[in-house]
């Protein structure tokens, strides 16, 4: 027996940003950069696209950060015509089955498979996780896609250690990531296991300063280095960084007791939402009869965290599109509706929104 930590992604993601904005950062999201502008052949900033209006501006910058994880090379590639691939794509797929398939509350982890690697069942969010794979990939799309051998070979392995065998019709959720692991030089074939995990961090002749790879484990340390660089690439003011002890935004110490309600993710946050239930109590009202999420938590997505579409809702701010996909989507009418209210939207958006989610959502249920 051994112990590890385990976070929501997303909700760290989302508090991290909330963060940085406290401490004077202004974030924009749904903004593309589209090219990289430069002066005297330094880089100098961004022309970027406002990917709802279509409109295109400047972002000016004495520093320019590429951290687009497995995107990476495609800001290169608008700084250096010749440039040689730094990022290979790896896949790796999650199932979500029920709890009850764990047959308790500790994870497992199978630490050999049929194919060398480790396979994870943990629980989350009243759920169990299972994963993960390493495909390599020479091509990948916004939206990558569970393989059919993945997932056998995940619902095999996990099967003979859980309470009972998981089948296909009983994966709530499947999904893919993309790992951006170091490009290995030619000759070093398709072995991504053997590629470095390690982060990559470098800045270009002109000034453009890229960070990828790596781990959310390390993350913290990656960014001090990537500060400490662009202070010395672009001659900033050099500065002590402070983020090994700083607190991040919603940071509350909670006993075991508290972590009973599945909203302590949301953290110091968490009183807040209730006041909003308080104050308008149609937001208590459940977003749907199998779960506990409610419509404050859809409001709350949108005054605080930016949440601009129906999968940020409901992919990246309370996960349901992650642990049910079939739930997710019949939750989709209800939540656009109380997403139009809040940004002013009228029915038509609604409509486009429930379609373009309930297609994605497709794709994480198996058929
Ligand atoms: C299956 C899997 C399992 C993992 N397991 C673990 C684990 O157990 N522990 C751990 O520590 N780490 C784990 N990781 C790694 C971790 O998730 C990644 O290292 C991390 O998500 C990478 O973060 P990033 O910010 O570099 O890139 P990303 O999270 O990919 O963020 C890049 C961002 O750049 C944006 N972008 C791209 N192009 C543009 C553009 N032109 N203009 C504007 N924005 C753009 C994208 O929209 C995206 O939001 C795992 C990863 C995967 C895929």
């Amino acid at each position: 027996m051994y112990y590890d930590g385990q976070f929501d992604d997303s909700r760290l993601a989302v508090n991290l940003m909330q963060t940085a904005t406290e401490y004077g950062a202004t974030l924009v999201n749904y903004v593309k950069v589209t090219s990289v502008q430069k002066k005297f052949a330094k880089v100098a900033g961004v022309t970027v696209k406002d990917e709802f209006t279509g409109e295109e501006f400047s972002l000016r910058g004495k520093a320019v950060i590429n951290a687009t994880g497995i995107f990476v090379d495609q800001i290169l590639e608008m700084d250096t015509k010749d440039h040689q691939a730094t990022v290979r794509p790896s896949q790796g797929v999650h199932l979500i089955v029920d709890g009850s398939f764990l047959g308790g509350n500790d994870a497992i982890m199978v630490p050999k498979t049929s194919d060398g690697r480790v396979l994870f069942c943990v629980p989350w969010h009243n759920k169990v996780i299972l994963g993960t794979t390493d495909t390599p990939l020479k091509e990948f799309t916004l939206e990558p896609r569970p393989l059919d051998e993945e997932i056998d070979f995940i619902l095999e392995t996990a099967g003979e250690y859980l309470e009972r065998k998981p089948t296909r019709a009983d994966v709530l959720a499947a999904y893919a990531g993309l790992r951006p692991l170091a490009a290995p030089k030619d000759g070093d074939g398709d072995k991504t296991k053997e590629i470095s995990r390690s982060h990559k961090l470098f800045s270009n002749e002109s000034g453009l300063i890229t960070i990828t790879g790596g781990k959310w484990t390390t993350y913290r340390q990656m960014a001090e280095e990537t500060v400490d660089l662009a202070i010395k690439v672009a001659e900033l003011p050099p500065k002590d960084c402070v983020t090994r002890e700083l607190k991040i935004h919603g940071a509350k110490q909670t006993t075991e007791a508290e972590r009973k309600d599945w909203r302590y993710v949301y953290g110091s946050d968490q009183a807040a939402i209730l006041r909003l239930q308080e104050e308008e109590p149609e937001l208590t009202l459940p977003l749907h009869p199998k779960y506990e999420f409610t419509g404050a938590q859809v409001v709350w997505a949108v005054r605080e965290e930016m949440a601009q579409t129906l999968d940020d809702v409901l992919a990246r701010r309370i996960r349901a599109l992650y642990l049910d996909a079939r739930v997710a989507k019949e939750m989709a009418p209800k939540v656009a509706h109380i997403m139009a209210t809040e940004l002013g939207k009228d029915q038509a958006w609604e409509e486009k929104q429930v379609n373009e989610f309930c297609q994605l959502a497709d794709g994480y249920i198996l058929q």
